[in-house]
């Protein structure tokens, strides 16, 4: 019996990096899982057949977490497909990094709309099917970025401070139908989102981090598998820092 054995979670975002480290953990402590891509089409059908390895029910899903109706579009496939949905992980995010004086307007409305729009579109979606039940925990994946601030990120500082905001918000006005929403802010994980950063600019980050290393998508997961069972039961509402001390 795994920690989540029984139970129903849709991980947006979860062709690569922490969302996939998310759904192959989730697989491995019992719980079905459908999950969402949108680029990496084949990816997110590896993963399908990855997790369906581990005797739990599976399936991947097209769909752009920064559309309100195909948010509404997926949870109910989910719901109809896996009989309810007990933990909503929303993972999916993106960069589009430039200094204020040069972001264009674009970059600053596809960040809000892929990393803070998308978790109003799944909550919202999914709150009917959790009130009914009566349960259910909610995840958001924010950043010490978004509690911290960084020059160059001020478009991704604000979607994760907004989910920082919003994750308290939902906490506050679903607590008392037993919906659990907390956030997760990891600090330097090591995936393809900074693989794509200058190898100097990655080893000055380590340095500067107190346990003088990268996180890896596994130890952001192992929060998530935390938040998302009843070993947090009475645990709503916090942002729990995945980060070696960064920001402390
Ligand atoms: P990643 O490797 O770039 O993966 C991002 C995932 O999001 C991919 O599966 C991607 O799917 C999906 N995605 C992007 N836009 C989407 C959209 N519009 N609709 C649906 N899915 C979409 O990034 P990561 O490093 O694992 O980051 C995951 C989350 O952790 C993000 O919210 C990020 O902000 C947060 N985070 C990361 C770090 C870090 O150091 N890595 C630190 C703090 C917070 P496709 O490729 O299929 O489009």
């Amino acid at each position: 019996m795994g920690l989540l054995s029984g139970k129903t979670a849709l991980i947006t975002g979860a062709s690569k990096g922490i969302g996939r480290a998310i759904a192959i953990k989730y697989a491995q402590e019992g719980a079905n899982v459908a999950f969402t891509y949108l680029s990496s089409v084949e990816k997110g059908q590896a993963l399908e057949n990855e997790l369906a390895a581990y005797g739990i029910k599976a399936k991947g899903y097209r769909s752009d977490a920064s559309q309100f109706a195909a948010a509404e579009e997926l949870v109910n496939a989910v719901v109809s497909e896996f009989g309810g949905l007990d933990i909503l992980i929303n993972n999916a995010g993106i960069t589009r990094d430039n200094l204020l004086m040069r972001m264009t307007e674009e970059a600053w409305d596809e960040v809000i709309n892929v990393n803070l729009k998308s978790c109003f579109n799944t909550v919202k979606a999914a709150t009917r099917t959790m009130m009914k039940a009566k349960a259910g925990a909610i995840i958001n994946i924010t950043s010490v970025v978004g509690i911290k601030g960084n020059a160059g990120q001020a478009n991704y500082a604000a979607s994760k401070s907004g989910i920082v905001g919003f994750t308290k918000s939902v906490a506050l006005e679903l607590g008392s139908r037993n919906i659990r929403c907390n956030a997760v802010a990891p600090g330097f994980i090591e995936t393809e989102m900074t693989a794509v950063l200058d190898e100097k600019t990655v080893q000055g980050w380590r340095d500067a981090i107190p346990m003088k290393r990268g996180g890896q998508p596994d130890e952001v997961a192992n929060a998530c598998v935390f938040l998302g069972s009843d070993m947090s039961s009475y645990i709503s509402g916090q942002v729990l820092q995945v980060d070696g001390a960064m920001l402390t």
